[in-house]
């Protein structure tokens, strides 16, 4: 199986991919949490990439690519979450898919007004060691500054910064709100508005999920 997690930053893709990952057996892929990674290990693709998600600009797509082609047809199934993010990247996500012979199962889109979306990312850390996010209003860490689940130090993201916040909003609407528009014209979409507690979120998509809102 394989599912589109589409939505803005802070509509709580992460948080709902790493639960629906866990509840369902699926894969979590991450195109955000392999560059961070990649930032961390100090790779030329890190290096490269670091300058533009600091300031919250999208990495070239060819390096995005070349990246995630080898995990999309993993069979264990995938959760995609913050790819596709262009069209350049959603018609190579098509071929590659194609190719192989794998169909998209669902996209499900998390929609949450822009005003809820600030405040989220201004109160959102991330441990740094493995990247659990945290919400510092409605789900803070145990202990203050220290993950849950691996004991990391937890961190404000620096593309979580105002600056970089305003510019990732600029960037979605204009790189990444038309990929939504190209499946929604090809496909069912399923839509979740992804406001509430994390639970009640977890419950919409899992619901979506279950009934299978087709992707034809
Ligand atoms: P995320 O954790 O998904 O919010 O991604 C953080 C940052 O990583 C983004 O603001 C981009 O700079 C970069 N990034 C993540 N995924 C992609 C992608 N599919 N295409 C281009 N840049 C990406």
């Amino acid at each position: 199986m394989r599912i589109v997690l589409l939505g803005p930053p802070g509509a709580g893709k992460g948080t709902q991919a790493r639960r629906l990952a866990e509840s369902t057996g699926m894969t979590h892929l991450s195109t955000g949490d392999m560059l961070r990674s990649e930032v961390a290990s100090g790779t030329e693709l890190g290096l490269l990439a670091k300058k533009f998600m600091d300031s919250g600009e999208l990495v070239p797509d060819s390096d995005i690519i070349a990246m995630i082609q080898q995990h999309i047809a993993d069979p264990e199934g995938v959760l995609l979450d913050g790819f596709p993010r262009t069209l350049v990247q959603a018609k190579s996500l098509d071929k590659a898919l194609d190719h192989a012979n794998l169909p998209i199962d669902q996209v499900i889109h998390m929609s949450v007004n822009t005003d809820e979306l600030i405040r989220r990312l201004s109160s959102r850390v991330v441990c740094k060691e493995c990247q659990t996010p945290y919400n510092l209003e409605v789900d803070p860490p145990v202990k203050s500054g220290v993950c849950d689940q691996c004991a990391g130090d937890v961190i404000v993201r620096d593309d979580d910064r105002p600056d970089a916040v305003k510019n990732r909003m600029k960037v979605y609407e204009e790189l990444t709100a038309p990929v939504l528009d190209y499946y929604q014209l090809h496909r069912n979409v399923a839509e979740v508005i992804a406001t509430g507690t994390p639970d009640a979120v977890f419950a919409k998509l899992s619901t979506a999920i279950r009934s299978g809102a087709p992707f034809n």
